[in-house]
């Protein structure tokens, strides 16, 4: 039996339409857009091209977007002075700085400065704190493990009781997905890089949430029979049939793994859609707390 696939570009698509109705009537009732500020420091490609997908996804979704894009050798005060600013900007309902930041500056403490109304990813120690503690509720889900439980769910896959393996603790993806599979009331166990015997681990897995970025490493054997497996690994290998010479795959091997698992998402089309509708819909959330 091959695992039914989860379709992130199509449920990426149904969050997107949802925000694009909610921001829509909220301009229609003469209220602000619902905003979004990026700060990008530096030049990387990468982050340049994260950035302008999230500019573009507020434009298309009738949201409005500023940017703020900073010299690579800009001092740790200027930047502060630029997120203080935009904590102060009553036209700014959310604000990213895309990760990572130039080494000489302190991530810690320029996340640290983000109002904790206006963390749309997520990423203040205060949220990650409150999502640690039981009976708290976070204002703002971390994007990329809020989309891998929105696809647990939209899949039907039942995650109280159930023994969830989480590959990689990252702040960014890992842990904040363990944590929010025990607020669920899955069991959860999270490997690392030095976990023993990870395929005997990932075996008792219901659900496996995978996050290493470690090219097809999860083998098909390694999955236990209708397991929920959700791919968040991006990698890039050569694949000369490609005009680019090259193709992304998860930390999963796709082809192995849906053979035994009772659901999978593909890598492109499952997780990575999933990242930007839920920056969107907390970018809204924003808006709706700042002005009910
Ligand atoms: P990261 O910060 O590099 O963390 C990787 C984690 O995997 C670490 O906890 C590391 O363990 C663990 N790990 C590495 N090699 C391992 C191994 N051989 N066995 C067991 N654990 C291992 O990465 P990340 O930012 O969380 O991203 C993970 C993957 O998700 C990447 O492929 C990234 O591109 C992708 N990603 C996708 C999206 C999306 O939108 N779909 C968003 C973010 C990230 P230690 O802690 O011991 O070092």
């Amino acid at each position: 039996m091959s695992a039914q696939i989860i379709d992130g570009k199509l449920i990426a698509q149904q969050v997107r339409e949802e925000v694009a109705v909610k921001a829509g009537e909220r301009t229609a009732a003469g209220k602000q857009k619902p905003t979004l500020a990026t700060v990008l420091v530096g030049d990387r490609p990468d982050s340049a091209a994260y950035v302008a997908s999230k500019q573009k996804a507020c434009a298309e979704l009738g949201m409005g977007s500023i940017s703020h894009n900073l010299p690579a050798d800009i001092s740790q005060q200027e930047l502060e002075k630029v997120i203080k600013s935009l904590n102060d900007d009553q036209a700014v309902n959310g604000i990213l700085v895309q990760l990572p930041l130039p080494s000489h500056l302190d991530e810690e403490r320029v996340l640290q400065l983000i109002s904790i109304e206006k963390d749309v990813d997520g990423f203040s120690p205060i949220n990650i704190g409150r999502l640690a503690q039981k009976g708290r509720e976070p204002l703002f889900v971390p994007c990329t493990p809020y989309g891998c439980i929105y696809l647990l769910e939209k899949a039907g896959v039942m995650i109280e009781g159930a023994n969830a393996v989480v590959l990689g603790r990252s702040n960014i993806v890992g842990m904040p997905a363990a944590l929010l599979l025990i607020g669920k009331n899955a069991t959860v166990t999270v490997c690392h890089s030095r976990t023993k015997d990870l395929p005997s681990v990932v075996r008792q897995a219901d659900i496996l949430i995978a996050a290493i970025g470690r090219t097809e490493m999860v083998r098909g054997d390694w999955i236990k029979a209708g397991a929920a497996v959700i791919d968040v690994g991006i990698n890039s290998i050569p694949d000369a049939t490609k005009k680019s010479g090259h193709r992304l795959v998860g930390d999963v091997c796709f082809a192995e793994a849906r053979e035994v698992a009772g659901f999978i998402t593909p890598v492109p089309g499952g997780v990575g859609p999933m990242t930007i509708a839920m920056l969107m819909k907390n970018t809204l959330r924003a808006a709706e707390i700042q002005d009910p």
